[in-house]
């Protein structure tokens, strides 16, 4: 709710005004927590539109600090990257994937794609491709079980660089997906020159588009064009039934949101594969 969001904006603002020392604070718990492997993965299912069925999950990391209590990752994650802590902090998030794959193949569901966040900086590095490759084979697992987020930040940098690097990583098996989709630089155009899968349409388009004709315009023309590019379209940040009926009359492929489900700890995402399997 609007009460809602108003009270969390204030209070991270008097946390960074009272404590000006936050920002050293978490530098130097983020560190330990790296070491110490304090994180965890929330997992959120993709449902789709035609079969009604589970299509894949993203993973997304969670810090609960002993000191500074649950950190969301938007701080943690945009604070790392300014200090390179993102670089250890990745290839952990992926290790915690490949374990969350073994836990989901256990459960019997080998099959279910886990989508990976990456940030840009990390992409960036000349040692990524090798990174990623590193921490699969370590982990038994393959790239045809993950998917890999990119931002359109990402993307953008130093194109033809980001164009080899996407183009070995499918080489390798990797499913792709540009993510948040409409925030940034879009232009539609340029989408033409990477190898992507899948668009993530962002959740500033999905909210209001039951009552703005605009933003329903904006998303019917993004699924009209990914379809075009020959990529599927998930939309995130989906909460009523009947904004999924409205993406649903506009082809949208894939849902995510909490109309199905929030981001959940593998055990209870098992619980809520088997729910779905026999509704
Ligand atoms: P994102 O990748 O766009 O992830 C979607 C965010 O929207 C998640 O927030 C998710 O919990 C939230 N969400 C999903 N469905 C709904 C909904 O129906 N309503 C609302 N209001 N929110 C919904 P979260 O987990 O707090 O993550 C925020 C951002 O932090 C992510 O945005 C991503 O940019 C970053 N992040 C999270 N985990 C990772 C990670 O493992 N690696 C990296 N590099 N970044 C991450
Ligand atoms: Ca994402
Ligand atoms: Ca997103
Ligand atoms: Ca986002």
């Amino acid at each position: 709710s609007k009460d809602n969001g108003r009270n969390c904006y204030s209070f991270y603002f008097d946390e960074l005004e009272t404590d000006s020392n936050r920002v050293l604070t978490l530098d130097s718990e983020l560190r330990k927590a790296i070491e110490n492997r304090e994180f965890t993965l929330a997992y959120q299912p993709k449902i789709s539109t035609e079969k009604n069925e589970i299509v894949g999950i993203e993973a997304l990391v969670r810090w609960n600090s002993e000191k500074l209590g649950f950190v969301s990752p938007a701080e943690f994650i945009e604070h790392a990257e300014e200090s390179g802590l993102i670089i250890p902090l990745s290839e952990l998030i992926f290790e915690l994937a490949c374990e969350g794959y073994h836990q989901l193949v256990s459960a019997g569901y080998p099959n279910v794609p886990i989508a990976v966040n990456v940030s840009s900086i990390h992409f960036q590095q000349q040692s990524f491709l090798d990174s990623v490759q590193t921490i699969l084979e370590r982990n038994n697992t393959s790239a045809q079980s993950f998917e890999i987020e990119v931002t359109e930040r990402t993307v953008m940098n130093s194109a033809q660089e980001t164009v080899s690097k996407l183009v070995k990583l499918r080489q390798l098996g990797f499913k792709l997906s540009i993510d948040d989709f409409g925030t940034g630089y879009s232009s539609l155009s340029y989408l033409v020159r990477f190898p992507l899968d899948v668009l993530k349409i962002d959740r500033s388009f999905i909210q209001h588009i039951c009552s703005l004709d605009d933003k329903q315009a904006i998303v019917d023309a993004i699924i009209q064009m990914a379809h075009r590019l020959k990529m599927k379209v998930v939309a995130e940040g989906v909460e009523t039934s009947q904004q999924v009926e409205l993406l649903k009359s506009m082809g949208c492929d894939y849902i995510q949101g909490y109309y199905y489900s929030k981001p959940l700890p593998m055990e209870e995402l098992i619980d809520f594969f088997h729910f779905w399997e026999v509704e």
